[in-house]
């Protein structure tokens, strides 16, 4: 995930490649590398960091000094399910976004989309309100469980008042076709830093699985500057697209825009609803 925008707009980032077959939930969807999909798409300019070569993950923190990219606390992780424990602590995760949230405009800057929307959808974890800032996707998933990598993930990034992380993140598996993204795809511009006016109403929750499991644990930003302290929560339960979705999303995105696992250090994953 990336650290938020200063502006009050909701940055999606649907960070996509794309994959060959269709892939199911209980096997690993490697990462689609050729040269015909980087080809069709063009690098972000000016970038000190990416998702290959000599700016990839693995160079982050010596690339970036000030980051905390190197820290002990990093996300994402390969998520155990047999070593995860009930979460005892008497703090629900109530999630609270609108019926209908307004997207005003959209615009792909190269390796990002970004939609600016009203503001309003919010979670409160323990009490404690967090607002929803942005949200994107990666191609491929970022967290793992037991070891499978989802062919896409969609992370939901909220902040508290005290600039705290909390974010949610939605295993995408392939099958059927969704028509919330298929919304969310006619929106998007095929021309890089064309602003595209929008002003539609999208509700978020149609992007979130019916079964509200989840595993939680103490992590990072998945993108420089890597801030650690980031509550997450990963659905156990994937949501579903149709191949053809992430294949209709792949031909704008950057290609393979994850970071790999990050040792867990002793952290807990708790599993909670
Ligand atoms: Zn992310």
């Amino acid at each position: 995930m990336r650290p938020l925008p200063c502006s009050l707009c909701l940055l999606v980032l649907l960070l996509f490649g794309c994959t060959d077959t269709p892939s199911p939930p209980t096997a690993v969807v490697p990462p689609h590398t050729g040269p015909a999909a980087h080809a069709k798409r063009p690098a972000p300019p000016g970038d000190q960091w990416g998702y290959a070569g000599e700016t990839g993950p693995t160079h982050w923190a010596e690339l970036l000094k000030n980051s905390a990219c190197g820290g002990n606390q990093q996300s994402p992780i390969n998520i155990i399910t047999v070593n995860a424990v009930p979460d005892t602590s008497q703090a629900k995760l109530e999630i609270h976004y609108a019926d209908s949230t307004r997207i005003t405009d959209v615009v792909n800057n190269g390796h990002t989309i970004q939609y600016d929307f009203e503001r309003g959808d919010y979670v409160t974890y323990g009490g404690t309100r967090y607002d929803l800032q942005q949200f994107h996707f990666h191609e491929s998933s970022e967290h793992t469980i037991d070891g499978v990598r989802y062919p896409l993930v969609l992370h939901l990034v909220h902040t508290n008042a005290k600039g705290k992380y909390l974010v949610l993140a939605v295993m995408v598996k392939e099958g059927e076709n969704s028509a919330p993204f298929t919304f969310l795809e006619r929106l998007l511009p095929l021309a890089i830093d064309e602003p595209k006016t929008v002003n539609k109403r999208f509700a978020l929750e149609q992007n979130l699985p019916l079964e509200r499991q989840y595993y939680h644990y103490t992590g990072s930003l998945t993108t420089p500057p890597c801030t650690e302290g980031v509550d997450w929560f990963v659905f156990r339960q994937p949501i579903t697209v149709s191949h053809a979705q992430v294949e209709t999303l792949g031909q704008l995105m950057p290609l393979n825009n994850y970071r790999g696992e990050q040792p867990l250090n002793g952290r807990v994953v708790v599993v909670g609803s």
